[in-house]
């Protein structure tokens, strides 16, 4: 039989583990935790750049830096009874080793190693150079791995520690060993070691953080211990809860500071009361070419009561593609322009401020009042600006020109934001400093699953206007092979024929602007003389000078144009009811939350609607991101695939929300968690909102570290 390495690691033995070669030198002091780790044995300043490569700065952060996953080195396989496909851990003494040479410049290290009762083949792809050092004969290592068939029973580029032979081995095998995210010269043996000295260190310095009331709640152990736990657990069940421990821990302070920031802004000043009940708003709704949806007065109504009260509003209404949130901003508009202030629109690109200055004046001028347009680029933006600061123009739509130092307001009194997640903070900010705590309304086409929606809107209240106007039938979805684009371009001719719509959008192979356009237009050429001589084409792209995209937009709008040759400049806002036909050149290329955008230009009407998705894809993703299109309309599954797709990092406002720099916490893998800490912040907020207690000292320390609180 085996023997098994003593448990010289008992749970009692701990503060002598590893630490005590290392307190030995250093002095035996504690250290707190947001002592910088060269306090830490062993870090000079090399180390100290290279830890930081890791996120690792203090003590608390390296003890903060979970495990990614554990083996259990507990138990070793026998080599003589191992069986082909198991996943096995095994430990022994290598026999023999060699640099074997391959085909070509390859090599790979080929080892024996044997433990009592039998013998295996260890082999590491081009480590052949390894073999007479790291593997030397007579070294001991431990391999863990996948059981094949190779000369005997083997193991092929097996998880691998060689052991030293020493006391401080105790802290690699025999136990479950925690397996660190790693960076270039920091080593798995470095880490743990370090982190088990930093264990020591700390203990009866850690303090508290969640309050006693809710870690008794869900059985917690308190953070010393889950300190411990989480990197040296006696179980793996053990290493999950501790695990957990600290998602939560992290997240309800994720959500405390969103919270308390919201509580500032909210206290920032009174909002402006408007009238919701003025002569605009109901002209306004006596005009309307359609009933409102059920989703869309919900909302309207919500806005409208923000507006009539006393504080500021921040609300972000989120709505599908083509669900109409343009019509719920004209209700808040025109009750705004009711109290006499003025209103200012910020959309993302020109071409959108262009269609919601004509689509706002169809329904305000009749009413008599005018809507200017602001971008940089026109060349009336001097005059708009003087009109801004007398007051004389009273509601203006505009891309970032808006936002600049020369484009003052009298009154502003409401701001809306469209297509939200294209802006950051900043700019939004910016826009809302013009007027003196005005309104803000924000929409977004970009539905946000709703683990992502608690943290990056934490700071908003959210409406989703439910539903779409009666009559639409969802886009039916295509991917076109190679082979079969001549029938397509058959196919378009026909249904231009037939009088329908078409936009052919370019691909973005290149995040190159340059190479887009020329794509763009070689395609444009190719196609007009081709495939599609003599139907009615016209080419648009962002370069191009503002009254020609207007024109160009507006003959598409009319029918004029039957084929729009466009780059990814129509991807949001675009309202063109009539077109029916889009196709995306290059599909892969694009990202699921964008073809869903993109297909929302069409299926705007009551006619069915196609959506053809061009070319080969690239990878396994580029075709899964096909296929859920193909299979999806609906805009919140979507969001759905692509969060587990690419994962939060990705998703747009992520990254100011703070989530990219979430250590434990995974919002896929801890949604449920977030809620709950959601739910807890706003409860412990609410009876203590200065976070005084006693109780919630630890709270509020973490709060001020994060600058949402003051000393
Ligand atoms: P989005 O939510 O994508 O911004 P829009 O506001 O551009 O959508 O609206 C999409 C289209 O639906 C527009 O042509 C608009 O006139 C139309 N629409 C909006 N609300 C209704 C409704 N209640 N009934 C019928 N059509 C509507
Ligand atoms: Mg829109």
């Amino acid at each position: 039989m085996y023997a098994f390495p003593s448990r010289a690691w008992e749970r009692e033995k701990w503060p002598d583990m590893g630490g005590s070669e290392q307190n030995k030198i250093t002095n035996d002091t504690d250290v707190s935790l947001d002592a910088s780790v060269t306090v830490l044995a062993g870090v000079g300043p090399k180390r100290a750049e290279q830890l930081a490569g890791l996120g690792i700065v203090t003590v608390e952060d390296l003890l903060l830096h979970l495990p990614r996953g554990y083996e259990d080195r507990r138990n070793f396989a026998t080599m003589g009874t191992v069986e082909v496909g198991a996943e096995v851990c095994i430990r022994g003494e290598v026999v023999s080793s060699r640099n074997q040479r391959m085909r070509g410049r390859q090599n790979m290290a080929v080892l024996k190693v044997r433990d009592e009762t039998g013998e295996m083949t260890v082999t590491f792809f081009g480590r052949g150079f390894m073999a007479k050092t790291v593997f030397a004969p007579g070294k001991t290592g431990v391999f863990f791995g996948k059981v094949e068939k190779y000369q005997g029973m083997a193991l092929k580029n097996p998880e691998y520690e060689m052991l030293a032979g020493d006391a401080e081995d105790a802290l690699h095998v025999g136990r479950i060993v925690p397996i660190y995210g790693l960076t270039e010269g920091v080593s798995q043996r470095f880490l743990r070691k370090l982190i088990m000295d930093a264990l020591d260190r700390v203990t009866g310095v850690v303090g508290e953080v969640v309050p006693e009331s809710l870690r008794t709640r869900v059985g917690w152990s308190n953070r010393d211990g889950a300190m411990r736990m989480v990197h040296y657990p006696e179980t793996l069940e053990e290493a999950q809860g501790a695990r957990a421990q600290f998602a939560y821990e992290e997240l309800l302070l994720l959500q405390l500071g969103i919270l308390i920031q919201r509580q500032v802004e909210a206290s920032r000043g009174a909002g402006i009361v408007h009238m919701v009940n003025g002569p605009l708003l109901v002209g306004l709704h006596g005009q309307l070419p359609f009933s409102l949806t059920e989703g869309q007065e919900r909302v309207i109504s919500t806005v409208l009561a923000d507006m009539a009260s006393a504080g500021s509003m921040i609300r972000l209404v989120q709505g599908d593609v083509g669900c109409g949130k343009t019509v719920v901003a004209l209700h808040a508009i025109a009750a705004a322009l009711d109290g006499g202030y003025q209103v200012a629109m910020m959309v993302p690109t020109e071409i959108l401020a262009e269609q919601h200055g004509v689509n706002l004046a169809g329904y305000l001028a009749p009413l008599g009042v005018e809507v200017a347009v602001l971008t940089s680029r026109r060349g009336d933006a001097k005059g708009v600006r003087t009109g801004l600061a007398s007051g004389t123009v009273r509601v203006v739509v505009g891309t970032q020109a808006l936002i600049q130092a020369g484009t003052v307001f009298g009154n502003l009194g409401l701001v809306v934001v469209d297509e939200q997640h294209r802006f950051g903070v900043e700019q939004r900010a910016k826009l809302v400093s013009k007027g003196h705590y005005p309104d803000v309304l924000q929409m977004t086409a970009t539905p946000i699953p709703r683990t992502l929606a608690i943290t990056v809107y934490g700071g908003m209240d959210v409406s989703v206007v439910r539903g779409m106007p009666p009559g639409r039938l969802p886009v039916k979805t295509r991917q076109i092979p190679e082979g079969k684009l001549d029938d397509l371009y058959v196919y378009l001719r026909e249904q231009v024929d037939a009088g329908q719509q078409v936009y052919m959008v370019c691909p973005v192979i290149e995040m190159n602007e340059e190479s887009v356009l020329r794509s763009v237009e070689e395609h444009f050429e190719e196609l007009s003389t081709g495939a599609l001589h003599g139907v009615s084409t016209a080419l648009l792209h962002g370069r191009m000078e503002p009254e020609d995209k207007a024109a160009v937009m507006s003959a598409f709008k009319a029918g004029d144009v039957a084929v729009l040759f466009s780059t990814t400049v129509i991807e949001v806002g675009v309202d063109v009811p009539a077109a029916t036909i889009m196709v995306i050149e290059n599909a892969d290329q694009f990202g699921l939350t964008q073809l869903h955008q993109l297909r929302g230009r069409v299926g705007r009407g009551g006619e069915q609607a196609y959506c053809f998705l061009l070319g080969q894809a690239r990878t396994d993703e580029g075709q899964a991101r096909l296929d859920t299109l193909c299979t999806h309309t609906d805009g919140f599954r979507i969001a759905e695939e692509d969060l587990l797709q690419r994962g939060p990092g990705e998703f747009y406002g992520a990254k100011q929300a703070g989530l990219s720099d979430l250590r434990v916490a995974d919002l896929i893998r801890d949604a449920a968690v977030l809620e709950e800490a959601r739910r807890d912040a706003g409860l412990i907020l609410s009876a203590d909102p200065g976070l005084k207690a006693k109780h919630h000292r630890g709270l509020r320390g973490r709060m001020v570290g994060m600058g949402r609180v003051r000393h």
